[in-house]
């Protein structure tokens, strides 16, 4: 032995019983995700654990397990029960678990270089590219999501549309009056792109909606001349195939029409809504996707992938790599060797380094082929037709507040004589209960002014039984509060 520091144990057998009941009880964990409260707040005794100072020393493996399993395991945000229907969070699947640890055994960069998660990458990539009816010879590249997806994206946009070289002399010398639109129910990711590339949150024009909430595209054309007229440089239009609210999927031929006459950049966001392409009854809403520029959609919503896995993908390559290549000496190629492999993920994405992220994809997608995965986006969209049902079955006292397209269903309490603020802080107050109950984990949004109690389902543990529980609880909770409403 010498007395050079390692990481690795001096007895690799005690960690393998450590990995190996850890690995039984994820087991566990996954097969017993029915039978668990949905939500179980984090308490004071697990959050004081973590306000510890800079540990200087070693803490024994066991003693570390111990604690994640008592203080940390017990207390996720619950999206892998079957009854976790809030924002958009998909419930992941065991399969990818396995690619996720592999990944982390593996521990490769995988910004560029010759090695086999690079090709990997790519055989995710062009699967996509399939999926998506995208060309062979467009781009792509996995990040952490739609929001990185869509920076990603916009900057490419930006800088192919820009009169200058943006890149190089920046968005006051070279992007003067570039705006874009999307639609009042755009993902607030748009928002933040425009800030981050110097364009500011303005320059994303909000274009208003229909009844169905989908893109006005007559009001588009409309702002497109006014911003023109005016000296600007429409540059980019945006359709959203499943709107975060409402599950809405916009005219996207339309919007690509429009884009394609008035010479802008076309880019679908198809965070969950991608997926829809899996089944039978929702594919032509969304295949028109296949003409954008750009499009940016996740695994880890719809496609039960681990969390965090998103990908994007963009038509002309050379634009892709033009706006983000820029390596130094020491990130030279070469014709053969490690350095070899072209081309670099780190030249598609303003990260250099970059985890394996695409083994958790390639399990999910392998193990349960792609069919399997469609036949839970389909099943999914059955129940939400199905619950949509219940609720208007259930009239006078719930009441759909917008019309259920896809997977999201969105309805309220409707107390007896109560003022719209009394039965929007109903509702409010009815989803946490759920929430603090364990019963169900539905979200809250606002639709024309009314509390909506609204529902995603993205998961592929979700079955008709839980949405009748869902339901009866909302009734039990809608009746007891309205009780206590009459009583003050
Ligand atoms: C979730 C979502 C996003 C953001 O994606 P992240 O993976 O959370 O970064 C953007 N657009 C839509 C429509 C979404 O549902």
């Amino acid at each position: 032995m010498t007395d050079e520091p390692t990481l690795d144990p001096q007895d690799w057998s005690a960690l393998r019983a450590v990995f190996h009941e850890a690995v039984d009880d994820g087991i566990a964990y996954l097969a017993g995700a029915n039978d668990r409260p949905v939500w179980v707040p984090p308490p004071p005794e697990a959050i004081a654990r973590l306000t510890e100072p800079v540990p200087h020393g070693p803490t024994p493996i066991e003693d570390l397990y111990a604690t994640f399993r008592t203080s940390i395991l017990p207390y996720a945000v619950g999206n892998v029960n079957p009854s976790f229907f809030g924002w958009v969070h998909g419930a992941g699947n065991a399969q990818g678990v396995l690619g996720e640890m592999l990944a982390a055994f593996m521990n490769c960069n995988v910004g560029g270089r010759e090695h086999i998660a690079v090709h990997l990458e790519r055989q995710v990539i062009d699967w996509c590219k399939a999926l998506m009816g995208f060309p062979e010879e467009a781009s792509g590249i996995l990040t952490s999501g739609t929001s990185l997806g869509t920076l990603i994206a916009m900057t490419v946009a930006r800088d192919a549309r820009a009169d200058g070289d943006v890149a190089r002399d920046g968005v006051a010398a070279a992007a003067q009056g570039l705006v874009a639109y999307a639609s009042s129910e755009a993902h607030s990711c748009f928002a933040k792109a425009f800030d981050l590339l110097g364009l500011g949150r303005a320059a994303v024009r909000t274009v208003p909606v229909d009844a169905d909430r989908r893109i006005d595209c007559d009001a588009l054309e409309r702002m497109i001349a006014v911003d023109r007229a005016a000296g600007l440089e429409p540059f980019c239009a945006v359709a959203t195939a499943g709107t975060v609210n409402t599950g809405a999927i916009d005219d996207i031929a339309r919007v690509g029409a429009i884009c394609r006459r008035e010479d802008l950049w076309f880019h679908v966001d198809a965070a969950f809504g991608a997926f829809a392409t899996l089944t039978e009854e929702h594919r032509a809403e969304v295949t028109a996707m296949s003409g954008a520029d750009s499009m940016a959609f996740d695994f880890h919503k719809w496609l039960q992938v681990p969390y965090d896995a998103g990908c994007v993908l963009v038509r002309d390559a050379g634009a892709h790599r033009a706006a983000f290549a820029a390596r130094k000496e020491y990130l030279a190629g070469a014709e053969r060797g490690l350095a070899g492999g072209e081309p670099w993920f780190c030249d598609y994405g303003p990260e250099l380094s970059r985890s394996f992220r695409a083994l958790k994809v390639w399990f999910t997608i392998k193990s349960h082929g792609i069919d399997g995965l469609g036949a839970i986006v389909a099943k999914n969209c059955r129940q939400a037709r199905y619950l949509g049902e219940v609720v208007t079955r259930h009239a006078p006292r719930l009441e759909l507040l917008a019309p259920v397209s896809l997977n999201i269903v969105c309805f309220r309490y409707v107390p007896e004589d109560a003022s719209k603020e009394a039965a929007n802080a109903l509702n409010k107050e009815l989803v946490a209960d759920l929430q603090e109950q364990g019963i169900a984990a539905p979200s809250t949004t606002t639709l024309g002014g009314l509390t909506a109690i609204r529902v995603c389902l993205v998961n592929h543990r979700t079955r008709t039984l839980d949405l009748d529980r869902l339901v009866e609880a909302v009734l039990r909770i809608g009746r007891e509060r309205e009780g206590s409403l009459a009583a003050e």
